[in-house]
């Protein structure tokens, strides 16, 4: 079986065309980054020798759902560590989390990383060897699956590609694909698009993890160069939405059958969207927007 997603041609609204890259159609329920990450770290778990997962996330994190797929599928106890203030309505990635039976456990933000250290003793002392995994699967396995991602996509295609827009959270995904382009499409420019960060704080993450993985993989110092990481979308942080974004959502899906979520897809194509606007990216250049999933959350 193969792990490819496919590359749809998209026309919609102003845009002339776009390629889409439909990482929401990663193969595990509910798609998107999370599980490409997901898949490397566990492996890296397994082979490792580790039997049980801690990690954490918000109410609604994807990566904890895929982390608690993965581990279903090869068999691992899994604690999520969920921070939020108050317990939702079960819905969404959270929904998901109840009904695959993982361990969850709730706390304040400012606990996360004590109770999730306490999960780690929990586990030893009932005989596991535990792995752990930040939150987001913010880590060098995260980097690589997205450095292989472009790989893939080489494989796949002789287009020449020249901007490339993805949601940037963390940044792991950014940077693997910065990676990823600079080695396989030297011409293209990847732009991540903040879904809450402000510039400077973004741009370092990106630009750290870019240097922790060219200094794993012996990569050229240069890919330092070009990082972009745009906040001008982000809609005011981290599931913020306004009026603009959802109208957006709404004309995609309806010029073009492309799911769209408001929480980080919606906001890559807004600033996307921007970039054509502003000139910055030729309407006509070959353009790629690297979809990132994130159906689960325009559900929840
Ligand atoms: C987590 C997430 C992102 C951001 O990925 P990072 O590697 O944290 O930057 C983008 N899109 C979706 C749908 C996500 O779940």
């Amino acid at each position: 079986m193969t792990n490819t997603t496919p590359i749809h041609k998209v026309t919609s609204r102003k845009l002339d065309m776009v390629y889409v890259k439909r990482d929401d159609l990663y193969p595990i329920t509910g798609g998107g980054n999370k599980g490409r990450k997901a898949k490397y770290i566990l492996e890296k778990c397994t082979s490792d020798g580790c039997n049980a997962v801690v990690t954490c996330g918000g109410i609604q994190s994807n990566h904890a759902r895929a982390t608690a797929i993965r581990c279903k599928e090869l068999g691992l106890e899994c604690s999520i560590v969920i921070h939020a203030e108050s317990k939702e309505k079960s819905s969404g990635n959270l929904k998901l989390l109840e009904l695959l039976g993982v361990r969850i456990v709730y706390c304040e933000m400012k606990d996360v990383a004590a109770v999730m250290d306490a999960e780690m003793l929990r586990w030893s002392s009932l005989g596991y060897s535990p792995f752990y995994i930040w939150g987001g699967g913010h880590c060098y396995e995260g980097t690589l699956a997205y450095f292989d991602a472009v790989k893939e996509l080489k494989e796949q295609t002789n287009i020449q590609f020249e901007a490339v827009f993805v949601a940037s959270g963390t940044g792991a995904t950014q940077a693997g694909l910065h990676c990823g382009f600079k080695h396989y499409f030297p011409d293209a420019q990847v732009y991540g698009i903040s879904v809450a960060r402000e510039k400077q704080r973004g741009y370092e993450a990106v630009k750290k993890s870019v240097a922790e993985f060219i200094g794993y993989k012996n990569l050229d110092i240069s890919y330092l160069d070009d990082i972009n990481f745009d906040d001008s979308a982000n809609c005011g942080g981290y599931e913020q939405t306004n009026a603009e974004l959802l109208s957006l959502i709404e004309s995609v899906a309806t010029s073009s059958g492309i799911i769209l979520d408001p929480t980080y897809t919606g906001k890559a194509w807004l600033g996307m969207e921007n970039y054509i606007k502003n000139q910055v990216v030729r309407s006509d250049a070959k353009i790629l927007f690297w979809h990132t999933g994130g159906l689960l959350n325009l559900m929840a």
